[in-house]
C-alpha cells in the first residue's frame, strides 16, 4: 500500500469556493437572464463540434473550477439550443423562471431522496401541497392525487400500466402477458394526433404498438367519439379487451383538443380506462376563463400536465393526477425489507407510485413558481402568450398569399405561406427552405408538422421573455425569406 494521500484528496471543495463561484456563477445567470437574445436561439454548431473541443479523457487532478466555467462559456454556450431565448417557438415553446431556477439550486444542495417519507418528509408533503394547488389552480375539483414524474411520457407510461392493473382478473401483475393463452389482446385508442408516448407507454409495457388503435380525428383534429365507439365494438366482437383510451388536450400538431366529457361517458359505460394527456394545453386551464379546457376531466381517472412545458418551472417536472390511486399503488408497490418504515401505513411513500426509487425533489421549484407569481400572475402570462398568438394569426390571415392551416385556441399557430397556383410539392419545399432561413437567423426558431399531405410551419408561445416584438421579429423574417423565393408568387411579395 503507497502512502494515505494527502488531505487535499478528501472531502468537497472548501467552502470558500463555493461562495466564489457561486456568486460568480449567479452573476453570469443574471446577466444572461438580463439578455437572453445574447446568443443565436439556434447554435451555429454541427454534430460533433461539441464532443470534439473537450478532452476525450478525464482529468487526473482536479481542476480549478475558474477553468471549467471558462469552458462552459467557451463550448457549452455556443453549443446550446437557447429554449430559454424569447425567439424560441419551435415544438413548445418552454421557459425557466427565476424562482424556479432557485428552487433547482436549492433541491441540488438539499439532495434529498424522496422516495419514502421518511427519506424527505418535507419533499413527500409539499410534493402533495403543490400538486393539489396546481389542481385548484386548473379548476378541478377534489379527489384527485398527484404525484410529480420527469416527463409526460413516464406519466402516461404509468396511466396504461394503471389501466392495466384496474383490471385485476388480467393477472398480469404476477403472471405477465408472454405464453398465455387466456388472454386476450388487450387495445388502447387514442386520436391519430395523439403524442407518440402514448405508442412508447404501448411498446414499453408490452401491449404492442399494433394495439394502439388510432382513431381519425374531425376537420378541427379532435378525436371523432363516434369513431372511437365504433373501434372499440369491432375489437369486442373480435375477441379483444378495450383497456384505456387516452385523450389529449392540446394535441402536439395543433394544440386540438378532444371531445373528454363525451369519450369519459363512453369510456366509463364500457368499463374503460381514460387518461387525459394535457402535457401543454392543461396548464392554459390556469387561466380562469379557460377553465372549460377541463371539462370532463373529472370524469377521467388519470391526467398530466407539464409545469416544464407551460408553467415556468425547469425541466423536469410532470405532475401526474389520478383518481384512483390505490390501483396504481396496486400497479407498482413492492417493499423490500430494507425499505420497510415504521409508519409506511399511515403515509405516502412516493416510491410505491411508480417504477423508480429514488426521485428528486422537484415539488420544490413548482412550489416556488406558484408561491412567487401567484394565481393572477400565472394566468396573467399565460393569458398573454394566448393573446400573442391571436394577434399573430390575424397578421397571418390578412397577408396575401398566407393561410393559417388549423384552429388555434391556446399559443400555438400553424400556417404556411401558399402562394396561389403552387403545387403542394412546392409548397412544401418553400416552407422547409423559409423556415431553415428563419431559423439561420438566429434570431427564431420554428418547427414544422403535416396535417394530411400539408407541410405546415408551427409558431408556439410560450416563454417567459417572449414579447410582441419578438413575434413581430419572427413574422418579419418570415415575410422577408419569402420574399427572396423564386419560386414565390405574386403574394409573397409584401
Ligand atoms: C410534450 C408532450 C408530451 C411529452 O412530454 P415529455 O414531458 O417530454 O415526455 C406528451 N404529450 C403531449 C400532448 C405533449 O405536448
Amino acid at each position: 500500500m503507497s502512502d494515505i494521500a494527502p488531505a487535499e484528496f478528501r472531502g468537497d471543495l472548501p467552502i470558500e469556493e463555493f461562495r466564489r463561484y457561486a456568486a460568480q456563477l449567479i452573476d453570469w445567470i443574471a446577466e444572461y437572464l438580463a439578455h437572453p437574445e445574447r446568443f443565436p436561439v439556434v447554435p451555429r454548431v454541427r454534430p460533433g463540434d461539441v464532443a470534439a473541443q473537450l478532452p476525450p479523457a478525464p482529468p487526473a487532478r482536479g481542476e480549478s473550477l475558474a477553468d471549467v466555467l471558462a469552458d462552459v462559456e467557451r463550448v457549452i454556450v455556443p453549443g446550446t439550443t437557447h429554449w430559454n431565448h424569447p425567439g424560441f417557438f419551435a415544438y413548445f415553446s418552454i421557459s425557466s423562471s427565476i424562482p424556479g431556477i432557485l428552487g433547482e439550486l436549492l433541491a441540488a444542495a438539499l439532495d434529498v431522496n424522496a422516495m419514502l417519507w421518511k427519506t424527505g418528509p418535507a419533499a413527500t408533503e409539499l410534493e402533495q401541497v403543490a400538486l393539489d394547488w396546481l389542481r385548484q389552480l386548473m379548476g378541478l375539483g377534489p379527489g384527485w392525487f398527484g404525484v410529480v414524474n420527469d416527463t409526460a411520457s413516464i406519466s402516461t407510461l404509468l396511466a396504461l400500466a394503471a389501466a392495466r392493473e384496474a383490471k385485476p382478473a388480467l393477472a398480469i401483475r404476477a403472471r405477465g402477458m408472454a405464453g398465455r393463452a387466456d388472454l386476450p389482446t388487450l387495445r388502447v385508442y387514442c386520436s391519430a394526433h395523439a403524442h407518440s408516448s402514448v405508442d412508447k407507454a404501448a411498446i414499453t409495457l408490452g401491449l404492442g404498438h399494433e394495439n394502439v388503435v388510432k382513431i381519425g380525428v374531425d376537420d378541427a383534429f379532435r378525436m371523432r367519439v363516434d369513431l372511437l365507439e365504433q373501434a372499440m365494438e369491432r375489437d369486442r366482437a373480435a375477441g379483444m379487451l378495450p383497456l384505456c383510451v387516452v385523450a389529449t388536450i392540446g394535441t402536439t400538431s395543433t394544440t386540438s383538443i378532444d371531445p373528454v366529457g363525451e369519450i369519459a361517458e363512453l369510456c366509463r359505460s364500457e368499463d374503460v380506462w381514460l387518461h387525459v394527456d394535457g402535457a401543454y394545453g392543461g396548464i392554459a386551464a390556469v387561466v380562469p376563463e379557460l377553465h372549460d379546457l377541463m371539462d370532463g376531466v373529472h370524469l377521467a381517472d388519470s391526467l398530466v400536465v407539464n409545469p416544464h412545458k407551460w408553467l415556468f418551472t425547469p425541466v423536469d417536472c410532470s405532475a401526474f393526477y389520478t383518481r384512483q390511486p390505490e390501483v396504481l399503488k396496486r400497479a407498482f408497490s413492492l417493499v423490500p425489507e430494507y425499505l420497510v418504515t415504521r409508519e409506511q401505513d399511515e403515509v405516502v411513500n412516493l416510491m410505491d407510485y411508480g417504477v423508480q426509487l429514488g426521485r428528486r425533489f422537484r415539488a420544490l421549484k413548482l412550489w416556488m413558481v406558484i408561491r412567487a407569481f401567484g394565481a393572477e400572475g400565472l394566468a396573467e402570462r399565460i393569458r398573454w402568450h394566448v393573446q400573442l398568438a391571436q394577434e399573430f394569426a390575424g397578421w397571418v390571415r390578412d397577408e396575401p398569399g398566407w393561410e393559417l392551416c388549423a384552429p388555434h385556441p391556446l399559443s400555438l399557430v400553424c400556417f404556411r405561406h401558399a402562394p396561389p397556383g403552387t403545387s403542394e410539392a412546392e409548397r412544401e419545399a418553400l416552407n422547409a427552405r423559409v423556415m431553415h432561413e428563419v431559423n439561420a437567423s438566429g434570431e427564431a426558431f420554428l418547427s414544422h408538422t403535416k396535417l394530411g399531405d400539408r407541410y405546415v410551419l408551427r409558431l408556439a408561445i410560450g416563454n417567459i421573455r417572449t414579447d410582441r416584438r419578438h413575434v413581430a421579429r419572427a413574422w418579419e423574417l418570415l415575410r422577408a425569406a419569402t420574399a427572396k423565393s423564386p419560386a414565390a408568387g405574386p403574394g409573397a411579395r409584401s
